[in-house]
């Protein structure tokens, strides 16, 4: 029996765990800092608008940790002696492990802004972050937010939620741009509008200028402009967690360099989730991968290596959903927000402005690459086994009705999408 130490009890730590714990008896050490328990962070912002208690977000029950013997520790590792195999904690104690697991997870990206740190200042990532953004907001009339992504749509949600208005920096032409392409980008701008955003595209953070208590009292734009605020929500991305592997030996870039098998350049030590970065990822796609359904993915596959079943991750075709205040968003296979010299784009929208679909192919033999779906819900399944298969797009539009989710309660606007596609691509071929 080997004693597991896995820092970071994250979807992906808490993933390994339990894996580990179906296929061995290992002793498993679940190690935080942030909450004894393990909680759904993407549903942090429902705990802010009243939906959600923390206790609604806890997957597991508290006793499910020691029913299956999973020990849980609270605490910070602040260094790691992989050549004694011992972590030492903040609070000075220390641990010894045969195998370490790292799913130390993200932090939100601060770029040096003059002010980052003063008091109503931050990200959104940790529960410690939603308690400062409770306490920080509580009676304010203006919000900034910095950075278009998705943490920073939900954060405008958040505000809008409780009365305050939001003024959104975006330092691309339009929201997300370095993700979504033009169309759905548009889309979306015109959307987080609607819900009276002010949303300011190409306009960057110079500084956040503090009262006399040190807390945020106004914004000044890289133009010159000032906007008044009692908050700033910083949420230009986020990066990997890793700053107490410093002088640890373990190799890190942006992230914790990981081989398909998850193991770093130290034997016995693995990375997983949103610290781990791939010298080459197994498909070719980015090296970092920043979501949850990978990270679980990752915990499983740790685990198998450690039950003596070495397996390499193979995480099949690139997926990710979210929503966008009321649009939900859906993405299969690669769509990049330039397309390649390759891709020839199929592109329909709802004369409504609020749902749309583009499709991607292979301009040389036809095959399905991709898709971006915003406001219509599909099939994964489907939708994977297209690209998958390499699918001819002509026949993925013919059956497009069958990628429909759920057609008995949701409209089907797919019927139009196909009319539109089939037109063009027999004009085009
Ligand atoms: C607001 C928000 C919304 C999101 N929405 C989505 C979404 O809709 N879809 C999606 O796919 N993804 C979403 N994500 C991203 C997703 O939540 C992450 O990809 C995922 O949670 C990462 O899991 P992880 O286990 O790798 O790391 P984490 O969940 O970050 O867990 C790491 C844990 O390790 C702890 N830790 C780190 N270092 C130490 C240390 N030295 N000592 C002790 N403990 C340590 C941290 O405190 C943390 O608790 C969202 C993220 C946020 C913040």
């Amino acid at each position: 029996m080997k004693h597991i130490a896995i820092i970071g009890n994250g979807i992906s730590g808490v993933s390994a765990a339990r894996h580990i714990r179906k296929h061995s008896d290992h002793k498993i050490t679940l190690i935080s800092a942030e909450t004894e328990h393990f909680f759904s962070r993407t549903a942090l912002m429902y705990v802010y608008m009243g939906h959600m208690k923390y206790e609604n977000i806890k997957p597991y029950e508290d006793n499910f940790w020691a029913k299956n013997r999973i020990d849980l520790k609270m605490a910070y590792v602040s260094s790691i002696d992989p050549n004694k195999k011992e972590l030492q904690f903040k609070s000075g104690e220390s641990m010894n492990y045969d195998q370490l697991i790292l799913a130390c997870g993200s932090k939100p990206n601060k770029f040096g802004w003059k002010g980052q740190d003063l008091k109503g200042v931050q990200g959104l990532y940790s529960w410690q972050d939603l308690e400062s953004m409770e306490e920080y907001t509580q009676g304010i009339k203006r919000a900034v937010i910095v950075g278009g992504g998705l943490i920073g749509v939900e954060m405008a949600e958040m505000l809008l939620s409780r009365g305050i208005a939001v003024t959104f920096l975006v330092r691309e032409k339009r929201f997300w741009g370095s993700v979504l392409p033009k169309e759905e980008g548009e889309l979306i701008s015109r959307h987080i509008k609607s819900h009276h955003v002010d949303l300011r595209f190409e306009t960057e953070l110079e500084e956040v200028i503090p009262d006399e208590n040190g807390r945020a009292k106004a914004i000044r734009t890289k133009s010159g402009e000032e906007v008044e605020c009692q908050f700033v929500g910083l949420t230009a991305g986020v990066s990997p967690n890793i700053e107490f592997l410093k002088d640890s030996g373990i190799e890190t870039q942006r992230g914790i360099m990981v081989n398909e098998f998850l193991e770093t350049n130290v034997e016995g030590v693995y990375a997983i989730g949103d610290c781990a970065q791939f010298h080459e990822h197994p498909t070719g796609r980015r090296n970092i991968e920043q979501v949850w359904y990978t990270g679980k993915m990752m915990g499983e596959t740790v685990a198998q290596s450690i039950c003596e079943n070495k397996t390499a991750y193979k995480p099949g075709i690139w997926f990710n959903s979210a929503k966008f205040f009321d649009i939900e968003y859906q993405t299969y296979g690669w769509v990049w927000a330039q397309a390649k010299e390759n891709d020839e784009v199929l592109y329909w929208e709802h004369e409504d402005g609020t749902k749309c679909l583009k499709l991607v192919y292979d301009k040389n033999d036809n095959s399905f690459l991709a898709a971006n779906v915003f406001g219509i819900r599909l099939r994964h399944r489907q939708m994977d086994a297209w690209i998958a298969n390499k699918t001819s797009i002509h026949q993925v539009i013919e059956n497009l009705n069958k990628a429909n989710f759920d057609p008995e309660f949701y409209e089907n606007h797919l019927e139009s999408a196909k009319n539109k596609f089939k037109k063009e691509i027999t004009v085009s071929a």
